[in-house]
């Protein structure tokens, strides 16, 4: 017989079998019954035998389908948490808190055992089976551990969300899967789908060589009916607050499932309905009545304010990061504390003056809508609706990411007696969590989404629609009980004309230079070759090596070899270990002198957390006079004079933080918080950010230990001056210069333009946003930390905020990559100092592509 040629080396995947050890699990009657009902049961047998058969499976199923608190539970029992863990991974920090806590209580097991790792917190043990994660959190272990060996499984959940993350992962984990099979350690990969989308998974071939087999779960899905609206109306809140009340007051029970576009939203939303239908709890005792009212409303009235928590909160947080960061890195070596703030030096100007510092009341009570309506708009002629004129309570809980896991837990508790559940929601409901109980679903039809631009990094917050994938998961959360009804605040037009059917994946839209540095270290040179599911565009990639380059994190350009990308610096090693992103990295590698490191960790650790001052009373595009905002006078006397003043808006943030801390420690942070203008939780998540840098740099860099100098006093001038100059070193790439009043001759035009700065290779000017407490000085030279585009009308206008004022002769210091020099001058005479052994020659020079003029300076 002539030997059977094996086709050569194409790495196909021999079926790795998996065998079944039954591992039991003891679970209560009414958590079964519960389970019984999801259609995923149904599939168990077929869905365990097409994992034990293959190394990838692709899993795609209705959201609600089960697919996130059973698959875990089934690999469980067949065996897969018997030596190592079942690894699930989530694009958003509230499933992996709220599915890690709700398996752990299907399965009847501690959250020792079935846990989670976001960022900044988590419950792992050495005695975890089942990990819940977010995708960030696996990617830096595949830094330190790139065949998984912790894991037999890995399931990527919610991979139609196509988050940077989850796309890298899918990437990685397709040469990971290959690699540990070969080394007779099999690894399964399930990749689990709200849509049947997965081309960009099955038919890649640069990814998967056989196309993984698909599984889809039929989910029990009642008929949904789509109400679209004549017009779209712009304010889309009052209309989902109008179209809510008339649901309520006309159609029968039902949960009700509304969808913002953020938190403001969402509180806004909330705080009307409750107040239009207040919440009065049953009461039998009539002495205990008033007393227990009272509570109800406390705790309403905290809630509808998200930012306000218990101040305790904060110090347990604390202590549990400093309890996991102890037990997960094994190289501990560096006693972790903070540098301590001496409090007295953070007493604020204006700090005990507080009387008109309260929020400011709504601006509208009315109660629009509350008129006689007819039912013809609701679609719904010949059901019998509520009697008219009663009023049932309505039980309106919001639901966002930010919001404490508690909070986000009361949409599973039981709705008290005699009132109709409400949920208002951002997107987080559209597929990571599943409301029981909704019947209606009111849709915005948008969504608030981050825009960038490729070249510029230039980012814009917009409100667009959503796409007609997302209108369609929405709609179907309505359907899960029984027939359901869905409100769609926008036309059938604007459906078909304006929506695009799905929403393209995020590696596509955002900057990606943290990505390929944290790529690049881990041994990827040719990221362009990389197995995307979807590839970033050339270009993208592209913008994201420059700005390596410029921050001294990839070798300027390799002349001889070009056919290698640039090479990682040590800069760029010891940058992408912090947490943060590459410019903030390079900040912190450079303050190791000083004494600036404690510093420069609270600003990073501030600068990376979003939206940590309140601008109440100013949206972000009004260009109001300064003093609109009641806040901003006060946080004008935080950077008052000297070089506090110069370095503007992040002094703000400095000052913010040691005073926090100050507050903190006397027991008044959420009153501090509130009267400040500051965010509470986002004040919260700095300091996990500074306590993890803090502790990133003690493990890192062998002769800092910080935390343990006693006290941490506010920045020196001098300090404050070299800040400016670090800062300057991260954001070399945002500088801004004035645009010369001088020479326009124009009265309007000067006052149109008293704001304005030219960007370094941007046409349009642009201006300083209202918030920034150099608006007075307006220096000549600046770098800023965002810019962003408004629509305004028919234009767009620029924003630059984050303002700090530069010396224009620390540019060829600091950004030497960005000037060009002239001419080197003999006169004044190159000169030589010894203590570095370099030469410094005075040079002719211009910056960036605009060429601007620099003063004469040294290099
Ligand atoms: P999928 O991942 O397919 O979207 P899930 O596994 O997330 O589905 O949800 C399955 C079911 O479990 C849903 O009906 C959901 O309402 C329910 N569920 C999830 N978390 C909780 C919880 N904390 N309490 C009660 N029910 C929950
Ligand atoms: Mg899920």
């Amino acid at each position: 017989k002539p030997p059977i040629k094996t086709p050569k080396a194409e790495p196909t995947l021999p079926a790795c079998i998996h065998q079944t050890v039954y591992v039991p699990v003891h679970r209560t009657t009414e958590v079964q019954d519960a389970r019984l009902r999801l259609p995923i049961l149904a599939e168990e047998q077929q869905v365990m035998e097409t994992i034990n058969e293959n190394p990838i499976v692709i899993v795609a199923g209705e959201t609600g389908s089960g697919k996130t608190t059973q698959l875990p539970q089934f690999l469980y029992e067949a065996g897969y948490a018997q030596h190592k863990m079942i690894g699930v991974t989530e694009p958003r920090r509230v499933a992996a808190i709220a599915m890690s806590k709700r398996v752990a209580h299907e399965m009847n097991l501690p959250e020792s055992e079935v846990s989670y790792l976001i960022r900044f917190e988590g419950n792992v043990t050495p005695a975890t089976r089942i990990k819940f994660m977010t995708d960030g959190v696996l990617l830096k272990e595949i830094e330190t551990d790139f065949l998984l060996s912790k894991y037999s499984v890995i399931i990527l959940d919610e991979a139609h969300e196509r988050s940077v993350y989850t796309d890298i992962l899918v990437g990685l984990l397709s040469r990971i899967v290959p690699l540990r099979h070969k080394r007779g350690q099999p690894l399964k990969l399930i990749i689990m789908s709200a849509t049947l989308r997965v081309s960009d998974f099955t038919e890649n071939t640069r990814l998967f060589k056989i196309p993984p087999p698909l599984l889809k779960v039929e989910a029990r899905q009642f008929p949904v009916t789509i109400h679209f609206q004549k017009r779209t109306p712009d304010d889309y809140v009052a209309e989902a607050y109008r179209k809510t009340l008339k649901i309520h007051n006309k159609l029968p029970e039902g949960g009700i499932l509304i969808f913002v576009t953020g938190q403001q939203e969402v509180n806004q939303l909330v705080r009307k309905l409750r107040r239009t239908f207040p919440y009065q709890p049953p009461t039998k005792d009539v002495a205990k009545n008033g007393k227990e009212s009272e509570d109800k409303k406390e705790e309403t009235k905290e809630d509808a304010d998200s930012t306000v928590e218990d101040p305790k909160e904060l110090e347990f947080d604390m202590k549990r990061v400093i309890r996991n960061i102890r037990k997960s890195k094994k190289k501990f070596l560096a006693q972790i504390a903070l540098p301590k703030i001496n409090l007295d030096d953070y007493k604020l100007p204006g700090d005990d003056t507080e009387a008109d510092m309260h929020e400011q009341p709504d601006e509208d009570e009315d109660q629009e809508g509350l008129e006689e309506e007819n039912d013809d708009e609701l679609g719904l002629e010949g059901e019998s609706g509520m009697e008219s004129g009663k009023r049932q309570p309505l039980w309106v809980l919001p639901l966002y990411s930010l919001l404490s896991s508690e909070k986000q837990n009361r949409i599973f508790q039981p709705v008290p007696d005699g009132c109709r559940l409400c949920v208002v929601s951002t997107n987080v409901a559209e597929t990571s969590l599943t409301i029981p109980h909704i019947k209606y679903v009111v849709d915005c039809g948008r969504q608030k989404t981050r825009l960038y631009d490729k070249l510029t990094g230039v980012s814009a917050f917009v409100v667009t629609y959503t796409s007609k994938a997302s209108a369609d998961q929405r709609a179907g959360r309505a359907g899960r009980i029984s027939a359901g009804h869905c409100y769609r605040l926008y036309s059938s037009a604007v459906y078909n004309d304006c929506f695009e059917d799905f929403s393209q994946p995020d590696i596509q839209k955002k900057p990606v230079e943290d990505l390929m540095l944290q790529m690049r270290c881990m041994g990827i040179d040719r990221v362009v070759h990389f197995p995307f599911p979807s590839p970033p565009d050339q270009v993208q990639l592209q913008a994201a090596e420059r700005r390596l380059i410029v921050l001294g994190a990839l070798e300027a350009a390799n002349t001889e070899k070009t056919d290698l990308p640039p090479a990682v610096t040590r800069l760029g090693q010891v940058i992408s270990r912090f947490p943060v992103a590459p410019r903030f990295g390079k900040m912190l590698a450079l303050s190791h002198q000083q004494d600036l490191l404690p510093y420069t960790v609270c600003l990073v650790a501030a600068l990376s957390v979003q939206e940590v001052l309140i601008e109440t009373g100013v949206q972000r595009d009004e260009d109001v006079a300064p003093g609109a905002n009641k806040f901003h006078r006060k946080r004008q006397s935080w950077a008052a004079s000297g070089n506090y003043q110069l370095l503007g808006d992040p002094m703000v943030l400095l000052r913010a933080v040691g005073a926090a801390e100050y507050a903190g420690s006397q027991g008044r942070l959420s009153e501090f918080c509130a009267t400040n203008g500051l965010r509470q939780k986002a004040m919260s998540e700095v300091r996990k950010l500074r306590v993890q840098l803090t502790n990133e740099i003690n493990l890192n860099v062998s002769d800092v230990e910080l935390g343990v100098d006693p006290e941490l006093k506010p920045p020196t001038d001098a300090q404050a001056r070299f800040l400016r100059q670090i800062l300057l070193a991260g954001m070399g790439d945002r500088v801004a210069r004035k645009v010369p009043l001088a020479d326009i001759a124009d009265k309007e035009e000067r006052r149109r333009l008293k704001y304005a700065y030219h960007c370094a290779d941007m046409e349009e000017p642009a201006f300083l946003h209202v918030s920034s407490v150099l608006r007075q000085k307006t220096p000549e030279w600046v770098i800023y930390q965002e810019a962003y585009e408004l629509q305004n009308g028919d234009s767009t206008k620029m924003f630059i905020r984050g303002i700090t004022a530069i010396e224009p002769e620390w540019l060829l210091l600091y950004v030497p990559l960005l000037c060009n020099i002239r001419e080197v001058r003999e006169d004044p005479a190159p000169r030589f100092e010894k203590s570095s052994g370099k030469i410094y020659c005075h040079v002719d020079a211009t910056f960036g592509k605009s060429g601007w003029d620099l003063p004469l300076g040294e290099v």
